[in-house]
């Protein structure tokens, strides 16, 4: 089954870890995009009916409710089995959460990062624990009830008993969903910048070392498999039946279409991705009512190692795969980075530290 992802890049405030292409734009850039993307997702020609909705951002939570129902109203396949807005904290209202509930909206994944005071200061993030309590209340109250918490494991200032403090919150909260990120320093964020060039802004001499965010990450999956929330995926977690149904898509090579700036696409056999930031997609728009960027043939095979891996169940390989891949998979077991039960191969848990190390093998074919 297909699902359909939105793409909003627009922020109240640029976070100092993201490496997303988001953030502080004008309104008039604002203006330009929702013409673009409701243009967009009327044109397309829907060879399918999604099962799953997903806005995605940047921070879709702030986008006006008119414009989010009009552009919902262009999706067949109304009441999705899923439908996810992304929200930062300290954007969620209960006028709102209503509009999104007409419009199909069921779920609701809260930016979250942190709920240690230290660690959000730091990030740039402006709401506070109670901030978050207080709109998961909003949100049950308002009937929409299934919502995911993200954290990052390895912000600056954290330490294990800041993290434990943030658990505490999520045992407190009951997600039905959690995601844990560990952060990874990377030269697109202001922070991974600071960190990279030696500086101390945004506390990066306070981010802790790769073996600490690692332990810190696992320090996490164990308190959330203590509370029922389940390792399913690398950073995702989940209550039994609460897996995200738009997220297993990209780990099953299921299809799904993409609308707005740095959106992708995948049709089965085709991925598709459009122009990155929002004022390319405005403009590529204006100019060609197109905003794709480039089109290249999936590489199922190679595909289905390195994302379905991703899956803490695994996959099951077909004897002519245990063939082809039989030289780096032996390695990878000897090294305690895989593990074969019969047909199916996984990760362990040592594996899940090192994987982007594993799934470089699969992609260099
Ligand atoms: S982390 Fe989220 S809210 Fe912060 S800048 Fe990135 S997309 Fe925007």
């Amino acid at each position: 089954m297909a699902g359909v992802y939105l793409s909003y890049p627009f922020c109240r405030q640029k976070c100092t870890f993201c490496n997303f292409a988001s953030g502080v734009m004008p309104a008039s850039l604002e203006d330009g995009y929702h013409r673009a993307l409701f243009e967009e997702v009327s044109r397309f020609g829907w060879p399918w009916i999604p099962e799953t909705v997903y806005w995605g951002g940047g921070t879709p939570g702030n986008l006006d409710p008119e414009v989010l129902t009009s552009v919902m109203r262009l999706i067949p396949g109304k009441p999705w089995v899923e439908a996810t807005i992304e929200v930062a904290p300290g954007g969620v209202a209960r006028e709102k959460l209503r509009a999104w509930r007409a419009a199909g909206i069921n779920r609701i994944s809260f930016g979250v990062q942190s709920f240690a005071a230290r660690e959000l200061r730091a990030s740039g993030r402006r709401h506070t624990a109670a901030t978050v309590a207080e709109e998961i209340a909003l949100a049950r109250e308002e009937g929409i009830a299934n919502f995911n918490i993200d954290l990052i494991a390895g912000l600056a200032f954290q330490t294990p008993r800041s993290l434990a403090e943030s658990l505490d919150w999520v045992e407190r909260l009951e997600p039905p969903h959690v995601s844990v990120y560990m952060f990874e320093i990377d030269t697109d964020s202001r922070l991974g910048n600071e960190i990279s060039s030696g500086g101390a802004r945004y506390g990066a001499n306070q981010v802790p070392p790769e073996d600490l965010t690692a332990e810190l990450y696992l320090t996490a999956v164990k308190r959330l498999e203590a509370m029922g929330i389940a390792r399913y995926e690398i950073s995702n977690f989940a209550r039994p039946g609460f897996e995200s149904r738009h997220n297993l898509k990209y780990w099953r090579l299921e299809p799904y279409a993409g609308f707005g700036s740095d959106a992708h696409s995948f049709d089965g056999s085709l991925r598709r991705r459009n122009v990155e930031t929002a004022a390319e997609y405005v403009a590529a728009w204006q100019d060609r009512a197109t905003a794709l960027l480039e089109e290249t043939p999936a590489k199922r095979d190679e595909e289905r190692l390195f994302l379905g891996l991703r899956q803490m169940a695994g996959i099951r390989l077909s004897q002519a795969e245990w063939t082809r891949w039989s030289a780096p998979l032996a390695r990878y077991f000897n090294e305690g980075l895989l593990a074969r039960d019969g047909e199916v191969l996984r990760l362990t848990d040592r594996g899940v530290l090192l994987s982007n190390e594993v799934f470089q093998e699969f992609l260099a074919e």
